[in-house]
């Protein structure tokens, strides 16, 4: 079975909607340990995503997921734009090969690399890796499980709560040193936020 054009959009949409929701939320952990426009950032970007929802509906899923990946680029700013933007025209590129939902752990990977080679970054640096890299592990340790979406989505909690001891060697955050103890890193936050939403329109919660 391949993921339709419309079940994308669906999961596009709510995570998109989620993200804007909790735009003050991120902010507030972006004005701790960084400028405090993270929400705002997410905010721009995902509603652009939003604005093109129809037309993202229509595409091929590895259109479909670079045009999102490009519009992320144009329109997020700061760290992150790049990054989220490099995991779905990365996540784009893999799709032109591989299916969907059968591959997902293998389309999964390569945006979570995209994400390493363009941040130079890895987990333990309190940043969105520290949510991508353990839900990447569960989804190739637990793929064909019958709880898999439940193990994504406390994989996805469990990971942001253990960035609040790390100190940032990555970001804006790691001007702080130890000072960046001690709180949940904005990005990770956001990045469990889209997973969330994704896994609860999947288990029809939304
Ligand atoms: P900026 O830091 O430029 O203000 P944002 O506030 O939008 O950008 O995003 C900050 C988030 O970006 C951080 O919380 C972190 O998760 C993520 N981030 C920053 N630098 C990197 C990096 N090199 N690799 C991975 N993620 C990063
Ligand atoms: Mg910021």
């Amino acid at each position: 079975m391949t993921m339709q054009p419309d079940t994308f959009k669906s999961l596009v949409k709510v995570a998109a909607e989620q993200v804007v929701a909790c735009a003050p939320e991120l902010t507030v952990l972006d004005q701790a340990i960084g400028d405090g426009d993270h929400g705002t950032n997410m905010k721009r970007g995902f509603e652009a995503v939003l604005s093109k929802l129809d037309a993202i509906g229509e595409m091929p899923l590895n259109e479909a997921c670079k045009t999102i990946g490009r519009t992320l680029v144009m329109t997020v700013g700061g760290a992150s734009g790049p990054l989220y933007g490099s995991f779905f025209l990365a996540a784009g590129d893999a799709l032109s090969q591989k299916k969907l939902p059968e591959d997902l752990a293998e389309v999964f990977a390569t945006g979570v690399n995209a994400v390493s080679a363009r941040g130079r970054s890895h987990a333990g640096e309190k940043t969105m890796l520290d949510v991508l890299v353990p839900v990447l592990e569960t989804l190739k340790a637990d793929a064909g499980r019958p709880d898999l979406i439940e193990r994504v989505r406390t994989a996805a909690s469990e990971a942001v709560a253990r960035t609040v001891p790390m100190q940032a060697t990555k970001g804006r955050a790691s001007f702080l040193g130890a000072r960046s103890v001690g709180h949940i890193d904005p990005g990770a936050r956001s990045s469990c936020v889209l997973l969330h939403a994704v896994c609860n329109k999947l288990e029809g919660r939304q």
